[in-house]
């Protein structure tokens, strides 16, 4: 099996997890041996996320999407930024915010559920007033944590241990860009990603009434 950052690799983990006997779950009870934390920090693209969550939800999947307030690449308080917001919820996904430190406002759209942007360790797992800190305690646990961040994963693809059930329990976090945008390194799946964007944009300025021809 090669662990490359798409969609096939994607639904394998996902099968593995199954074979592991694992149940995915959000982030507002537990953890508890055999719960899988599937956690999604969206830092570049609305359009990955929601498309990770329609395949999620076709196969019964719950995720948690942490969306930025005050990010440079999308915006939340636009009509695709609130359609997005919209879709994740109908999908059945749990939605917290992904915030810039020290910045964490209290926010309706959002479960009190946070994840930190980048965030330094001195802050990393402290506690977050009105918020559960995914990053603190009991969440945040060594051997239970595996990131995709950079197309890198630290201490490897967890695709043997999920279907060896070898995690009591795991957080699972992946960037939906890195894997819906193809590439085999993270400048190629970058490059994709602003090619999509393009097109999107392209179609943006005409509705725009800008004159393109
Ligand atoms: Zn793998
Ligand atoms: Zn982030």
């Amino acid at each position: 099996m090669s662990c490359a950052f798409d969609l096939a690799h994607f639904h394998e983990l996902l099968d593995a997890a199954e074979a592991g006997g694992y149940r995915f779950a959000t982030f507002n009870g537990g953890p508890k041996p055999g719960q899988l934390f599937l956690r999604h920090d969206i830092d570049l693209s609305l359009e990955a996320a929601v498309e990770l969550a329609r395949i999620e939800h076709e196969r019964g999947i719950s995720a948690t999407y942490f969306l930025m307030t005050e990010s440079v690449f999308y915006n939340l308080d636009s009509t695709l930024g609130r359609d997005a917001l919209r879709e994740l919820r109908e999908l059945g996904h749990a939605v917290g915010l992904h915030a810039d430190h020290p910045r964490a406002p209290a926010d309706p759209r959002f479960d009190r559920v946070l994840s930190w942007h980048n965030p330094d360790p001195d802050y990393m797992s402290e506690p977050v007033s009105g918020f559960v800190n995914v990053m603190n305690e009991p969440w945040f646990t060594s051997g239970r944590y595996r990131s995709d961040s950079n197309q890198h994963w630290r201490e490897g693809c967890p695709h043997e241990e999920l279907r060896a059930g070898a995690f009591e329990w795991l957080q699972l976090l992946i960037h939906p860009e890195i894997w819906i945008y193809e590439g085999s390194t993270m400048r190629e799946t970058m490059s994709a990603m602003l090619e999509a964007k393009q097109n999107d944009w392209l179609t943006l300025l005409a509705n725009d009434r800008i004159d393109l021809s």
